[in-house]
């Protein structure tokens, strides 16, 4: 189903440097590692209980940018990306990744070629190592934080621990990546920075470590002075958010390695005067880059993952064309469930949807409440409206939508027709807003799921332009209900509610 993995770049460098680190911190002594303690850490949704992710900077985004059609969780630390994990439990080592997919090649490839580069890295160093025992093995465990600054960076800080019966004591690294999300190139600091930075940085990062007396109790105020110099290569790992700049630093360089990584952010406001342009401030979410594919005839595949983009309330000449357009372009399908009286007003739209291949549904005839209405009168809302639609386009048609998606059983009596509703709800009515939208399907769709938007808001319309070459691109196929459900060897049944195609 993912694509994400075809450009998976298959050029393993060794990244010997890592693991020398590892090899110069070991010592005869021979340390147990806590089986049990790294397995509790991999069901932990958090990086590995290392000094690393205590010292994170507390996160305080807007609900409006939690919105972002990428975000995955609410807990604001991993803001952009679907995690994907790899694991294993072999006899003589074991690992847990979890790292972010974008939907991003730009981005995926390098944050893949991080990820592979780094365990082909670990299963070398340990590929003569027979483990006498399980708790004698070497582990490897990697997560991350994803950060939006704007609508314009993507920033990731990847946390890696390592650990072996050689080393005294586990091995933390920290690495970052940042991205500008219009073109997915990786960011260096001279790409968005002027002026004296680095000295602002050096200042910053000597106050932070002098206002921790822990940093140099045992070492001297002095001793890792040279980490924080005012010297470029001292402030290479940085990520971005909302909150600021925040400057990453390894275990050893800046205070002494039991502390861990350590990290602190400069504030937006600080910051921003050494901007280039204002990456805190809205810009427009990127069309994924997705081919067009209008060429080919419309085929399904049953083994593979799709869903069906159902649209209500139109049609409308100019809303429901702007979606129309989309569908063509990327060769897609989708069911319109129209209201009758509207019908008339645009026949021409339906007959372009169904030269497109997508289907149309009758929503009734002028959108009543039909549960407050008699057996008969019910009735009458689908007939009437399932004429004007045979009357402009020449066919008759048999799914229903009921308005408002009601489903009592003396509804469900009444219609005579297989009534499909929904099982995730963009409620586009109510927020008009596009981000918004994508962020109710986006990472979260599943095969058979039946998406329920409405074709008359200019927010929808353009909500679907980017939905669906996402869609495309995480694998889904965008088909009708009825192409859904055939595909899935479910009987539409008549006077039956359905919400999915599982
Ligand atoms: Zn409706």
């Amino acid at each position: 189903m993912s694509t994400y993995r075809k450009n998976k770049r298959n050029s393993i460098i060794m990244k010997t440097v890592l693991f020398a680190l590892g090899l110069v911190l070991s010592v005869f002594i021979i340390k147990k590692i806590k089986y049990s303690d790294f397995m509790q850490s991999m069901n932990q949704n958090s990086p590995v209980s290392t000094p690393c992710a205590s010292k994170l900077p507390s996160t305080n985004y807007s609900a409006e940018l939690n919105s972002f059609l990428f975000q995955q969780d609410t807990t604001g630390t991993k803001e952009i990306g679907i995690t994907e994990t790899i694991t294993t439990d072999e006899n003589n080592l074991y690992y847990n990744i979890n790292y972010p997919v974008t939907g991003m090649d730009a981005i995926d490839n390098i944050i893949q070629a991080d990820v592979d580069n780094t365990l082909a890295a670990f299963k070398q160093s340990f590929a003569d190592y027979v483990a006498p025992n399980a708790d004698a093995r070497p582990y490897l465990s990697m997560d991350y934080h994803s950060f939006l600054t704007g609508d314009s960076i993507a920033s990731f800080v990847l946390y890696l621990q390592y650990d072996s019966p050689n080393y005294a004591n586990p091995v933390k690294e920290v690495r970052t990546h940042n991205f500008f999300l219009t073109n997915g190139k990786e960011i260096a600091l001279s790409d968005i920075l002027i002026g004296d930075y680095i000295e602002l940085f050096s200042f910053r990062t000597k106050s932070y470590v002098n206002a921790n007396p822990n940093f140099y109790i045992h070492t001297g105020q002095e001793e890792y002075a040279s980490g924080y110099s005012a010297d470029i290569n001292n402030f290479t790992k940085f990520a971005l958010s909302n909150n600021g700049l925040t400057l990453h630093f390894d275990p050893f360089t800046i205070a002494p390695g039991e502390l861990g990584c350590l990290s602190f952010t400069i504030p937006a406001n600080e910051i921003l005067p050494y901007f280039i342009y204002d990456p805190f401030k809205n810009v427009d979410v990127p069309v994924p880059d997705v081919p067009t594919t209008n060429n080919g005839p419309f085929t399904i595949d049953p083994d593979k993952p799709m869903v069906a983009l159902t649209f209500d309330d139109g049609p409308n000449s100019q809303t429901t064309g702007k979606i129309l357009d989309t569908l063509e372009k990327y060769n897609c399908h989708a069911t319109f469930f129209v209201v009758g009286n509207l019908v008339p007003t645009a026949p021409h739209v339906l007959n372009r949807a169904l030269e497109l291949g997508c289907d149309i549904g009758s929503h009734s005839y002028n959108h009543a409440r039909l549960s407050l209405l008699k057996k008969d009168n019910i009735k009458s809302q689908f007939s009437k409206s399932l004429q004007k639609i045979k009357k402009a386009t020449g066919k008759k048609y048999t799914l229903v939508r009921t308005p408002y998606g009601e489903h009592t059983p003396k509804i469900m009596k009444s219609v005579k027709y297989p009534v499909i509703l929904w099982s995730i709800d963009t409620e586009d009515w109510k927020s008009r807003n596009k981000k918004k939208i994508l962020n109710k399907v986006i990472g979260k769709v599943k095969d058979g799921d039946i998406i329920l938007m409405h074709d008359i808001y200019d927010t929808t319309a353009d909500a679907v332009k980017i939905m669906v070459p996402k869609l495309l691109k995480e694998g889904f196929q965008l088909v009708t209900v009825r192409e859904m459900f055939e595909a899935k060897g479910i009987k539409l049944k008549k006077g039956k509610a359905f919400f999915n195609a599982r």
